[in-house]
C-alpha cells in the first residue's frame, strides 16, 4: 500500500464492536469481515513481508474473531485463521490420491546433459524469445500438494509414492505461510497493478515445506537441551514435523513453504512465470526473488553457477536448480518420457555426498557425560570441504544401518550440520570389516557406562569424570539448580584445571585463599563466591536433584521425584518399577535415575555432600495440605507481582502442575501482559483465564500467600 495515501479499503481494519453484537446474523457479518481482514494481513505479513498494521491491531482482530466464534459456535470453520494452532490428534493419516501423479523431474549433473535438454527444447521454441526458460532453486525439503475448492483449502497431502500421499490437512493448516483462503486480486487495494484473473474454482498447487537453517539449528539445540533426539538435517526435520499425528506439535515447528507449481492452468495463462505471479497474488508464498527467466544455454549455466555460489549463504537448503520451459503450450508439444516430462530438468549441484573408507570409530565423552561414536574417515572432499570425521549418533543407528569398521561408506554433508554417515556400501565388503560395540566403560574415567534399552543413549554416570566435570559444575551451579552465582564456565574450567576441584563436593571445601591465588580473582569476588556456595547448602530437594545432572532429569522430572520421595534416602531406595509408577516418568527416565543411584562414584559423591552438611528442604513435603493437587496451569505473558518461575513455583509447591502448552488437561491459564499466541487456543477451548490480580486472590483464597 502506498504510504500516506490515507485510504484504507473498508475491510483492512473493520470497525467492529463485538459487545454490541446481539444476533447471529450480525455476528456472521462481523466474522466474515474479520476473517477477510486477518487473511489480508497474513498475506501482507507472510507472503509479501510487508505488513500494514501493528501486531497489537492484528491481535485485536484475532481476539474479536475468537470471541465471536466462541459465542456463536455455528460460525466456527476449519479454515478460520483461529484454527492455526492445530486440532485434535489423529490415530493415523488417511491416504489421498493425487489428482495427477506427482512425478519426478529428470536429474542431471553434467553440462553436456544440460546442453541436450536445451537442444531438445529448442526444437519447438522460437529462436528470438528472451524468456524461454524459468529457472528456480531446487529446495531440499518435503513436497506438498494443496487442493483449493472455491478458494478454500480442502486438502493438503504429502508426496507419498507419487500416486498416493498422506492427508496432512490439519497439519498444513498450522503453517502460517499456507493460505487457508485465497485472495481475489481485485479485493486488494492495489488491484490496478495486478495482472492475474480470479483463481479457478478448483485449484491444485504444489510446493516444498522447509525449515530455515537458523531456525533448524535453534530447534535442534532446544531438542538437545531437552534430551530429545536430534534431526540430521532440515529436510528430515521438515518431513518429520509434517507427519506428526498431533497437529499442535506441527504448529510449534518453524515451517515455511515455497509454492512452485499449479496444475491445469494452461487455458488461463500463457507462461509458467505468469502462473507463479498469479499464485503470489492469490496469497501463496512464491520465491520470485530467486526465480529468473532465461533465454539460452549460457544464461541457464550462469544461473546454476550463481546459485551454487550463493548456496551456503541462503537460509534454506537447496541441492540444485530446476529449469522449466516457460511457454505452457510448447510444453505440450514437448510431451513426456515414461517417467518424467521433457520440458523440465533438475540440474543438481556438486554432490554433497561422497564415498570413503571408515577407518575407525572413536567414542567422545561430552560435557553431559553422553558417549557419542564418531566415524574416523579416510579424508574426502565433499563439495569443496575436506571431511575426516562424521557423526554416527548412537549404537542403535550403527546397528540398524549395519555400519562396520573398514566399510566403504556414503557420507553426506548438509549446511552447518556435522557430516553424517548415510550407509555402508555392502557390495564391496572384503570380509575383514569389524562390527562396533560401544565400550562398557567410559574411555575417559573407566566408570561403567549406562546404555538405554533402545541403545540410543549411552552415558558415563560419573559426575566427577574429567570429561564432564566442568559441565557438571556449571550445571550444578546454574540458577534453577543450586543457584551459585559467579560459578560460570570460565571459573569452573579454572577450578578443574588447577586441580582445586575434582568432584562436585570439593566446591564446598574451597576457601577464599584458594581462589585469590587464581589468576584474575579479586578478594571481593572470591568472598562472594564462597558465600554463594555456602548459601547453596539450603537449596530445595528438587533443585538439588536437578543439579545432580542425572541424564533425562530436567526441572520438571526433578519436581515429580521430589513430590514422591521426601528425601535422598527414600529416592535411593526406589526400584525401577516404583519410579515408572510415577505419572510422567517412563522407563527411559527410570533407567537413568536407577543407574545413577547404583553407580559407586555417585554414592560416594552423595556421601561427601551429606558430610559437608547440606540442609536440603523438600518444598513439597512441607505442604501437607496440597490444595492445587491435580490442577494444571499454563502461564503466559508478564505478571506484575511474580516472575514466571516464581509463579510456577507457587503452584507446584501446592501440588499443582505448570505446563507450557495449552491442552485439554489445562485447568487454568494465568495471563499477564503480552500473553502471546497461546491465547487463541485458550479461548477456543474455553479455559478460565486469570490476570495478575485474580491469580493473587486465588492464591490468597487457598492460603498460599
Ligand atoms: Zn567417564
Amino acid at each position: 500500500m502506498p504510504k500516506g495515501s490515507g485510504k484504507l479499503p473498508g475491510n483492512v481494519v473493520p470497525e467492529i464492536n463485538v459487545d454490541s453484537i446481539s444476533s447471529e446474523e450480525e455476528a456472521e457479518q462481523a466474522v466474515v469481515q474479520l476473517r477477510e481482514a486477518i487473511q489480508y494481513h497474513d498475506y501482507r505479513y507472510y507472503t509479501l513481508n510487508n505488513p500494514v498494521i501493528s501486531d497489537v491491531k492484528y491481535d485485536k482482530l484475532m481476539s474479536q474473531l475468537q470471541q465471536l466464534e466462541k459465542t456463536y459456535p455455528k460460525l466456527q470453520d476449519p479454515n478460520s485463521p483461529t484454527q492455526r494452532v492445530g486440532g485434535a490428534p489423529l490415530q493415523e493419516f488417511e491416504s489421498f490420491e493425487h489428482p495427477a501423479p506427482m512425478q519426478s523431474i529428470l536429474s542431471i549433473r553434467e553440462e553436456s546433459e544440460l546442453k541436450t535438454f536445451v537442444e531438445t527444447a529448442e526444437k519447438v521454441l522460437a529462436k528470438d524469445e528472451t524468456d524461454k526458460y524459468v529457472a528456480e532453486p531446487k529446495y531440499d525439503g518435503a513436497s506438498i500438494e494443496l487442493v483449493y475448492e472455491n478458494g478454500e483449502l480442502t486438502v493438503a497431502a504429502t508426496r507419498g509414492d507419487g500416486q498416493r500421499g498422506d492427508d496432512i490437512t490439519k497439519n498444513a493448516r498450522t503453517i502460517k505461510e499456507i493460505p487457508l483462503k485465497l485472495i481475489h486480486p481485485e479485493d486488494s487495494e492495489d488491484s490496478k497493478n495486478k495482472v492475474a484473473p480470479k483463481y479457478p474454482d478448483n485449484l491444485v498447487v504444489r510446493g516444498e515445506i522447509y525449515m530455515k537453517k537458523d531456525e533448524f539449528n535453534a530447534f535442534n539445540k532446544e531438542r538437545k537441551q531437552n534430551g530429545e533426539e536430534l534431526f540430521a538435517n532440515p529436510r528430515n526435520a521438515a518431513a518429520g514435523s509434517l507427519r506428526q499425528l498431533d497437529p499442535s506439535i506441527t504448529a510449534q515447528r518453524p515451517l515455511h513453504v515455497f509454492i512452485y507449481q499449479a496444475l491445469g492452468l494452461e487455458d488461463q495463462f500463457n507462461t509458467h512465470y505468469e502462473v507463479l505471479q498469479a499464485l503470489q497474488e492469490w496469497g501463496f508464498k512464491v520465491n520470485l526473488e530467486e526465480t529468473k527467466t532465461c533465454a539460452d544455454f549460457e544464461e541457464l549455466r550462469t544461473y546454476h553457477q550463481n546459485m551454487e555460489d550463493k548456496r551456503e549463504n541462503l537460509n534454506y537448503e537447496i541441492d540444485g536448480v530446476v529449469f522449466k520451459v516457460n511457454d505452457l503450450e510448447k510444453r505440450k508439444e514437448l510431451g513426456r518420457r515414461t517417467r518424467n516430462p521433457r520440458w523440465a530438468v533438475a540440474y543438481k549441484f556438486k554432490a554433497q555426498r561422497e564415498t570413503t573408507k571408515l577407518l575407525d570409530i572413536l567414542v567422545q565423552v561430552g560435557r553431559t557425560g553422553k558417549l557419542t561414536p564418531v566415524a574416523v574417515l579416510d579424508q574426502v572432499n565433499i563439495a569443496g570441504v575436506e571431511v575426516t570425521r562424521a557423526s554416527l549418533h548412537n549404537q542403535s543407528e550403527i546397528d540398524s544401518k549395519d555400519i562396520r569398521i573398514g566399510d566403504q561408506v556414503l557420507v553426506e554433508r548438509a549446511g552447518d550440520v556435522i557430516p553424517q554417515v548415510v550407509k555402508p556400501i555392502k557390495d564391496v565388503r572384503t570380509g575383514n570389516e569389524r562390527c562396533f560395540e560401544m565400550p562398557r566403560d567410559c574411555p575417559v574415567c573407566g566408570t561403567e557406562v549406562v546404555m538405554s534399552e533402545d541403545k540410543k543413549q549411552t552415558h558415563c554416570p560419573n559426575p566427577n569424570c574429567p570429561a564432564q566435570l566442568v559441565g557438571s559444575l556449571t550445571h550444578f551451579a546454574s540458577r534453577n539448580a543450586m543457584n551459585i552465582e559467579g560459578l560460570g564456565d570460565k571459573v569452573a574450567e579454572k577450578l578443574v584445571e588447577e586441580g582445586l576441584v575434582e568432584g562436585i563436593a570439593d566446591l564446598y571445601e574451597l576457601r577464599v585463599e584458594d581462589l585469590v591465588e587464581l589468576e584474575k580473582f579479586a578478594e571481593k569476588s572470591a568472598e562472594n563466591l564462597i558465600g554463594e556456595i555456602e548459601g547453596s547448602k539450603k537449596a530445595s530437594f528438587s533443585n538439588f536433584l536437578y543439579a545432580l545432572g542425572i541424564s533425562q532429569v530436567g526441572e520438571h522430572v526433578a519436581k515429580l521425584l521430589a513430590k514422591e520421595y521426601a528425601n535422598l534416602e527414600a529416592l535411593r531406595g526406589a526400584s525401577k518399577e516404583d519410579l515408572e509408577g510415577i505419572e510422567g516418568i517412563g522407563p527411559e527416565i527410570a533407567t537413568q535415575v536407577k543407574g545413577f543411584f547404583e553407580a559407586k562414584e555417585n554414592l560416594e559423591m552423595l556421601k561427601e555432600l551429606e558430610n559437608i552438611g547440606l540442609k536440603l528442604t523438600n518444598e513439597f513435603a512441607q505442604i501437607k495440605n496440597r490444595p492445587l493437587d491435580g490442577l494444571t496451569f499454563v502461564f503466559t505473558g508478564e505478571l506484575e507481582d511474580w516472575t514466571r518461575d516464581e509463579a510456577k513455583d507457587l503452584v507446584e509447591k501446592a501440588g499443582g502442575r505448570a505446563t507450557s502448552a495449552v491442552s485439554s488437561k489445562t485447568d487454568y491459564v494465568v495471563a499477564g501482559d503480552n500473553p502471546g499466541s497461546k491465547m487463541a487456543e485458550v479461548e477456543n477451548r474455553g479455559i478460565p483465564v486469570m490476570g495478575n490480580n485474580e491469580f493473587r486472590d486465588f492464591l490468597d483464597l487457598n492460603n498460599l500467600i
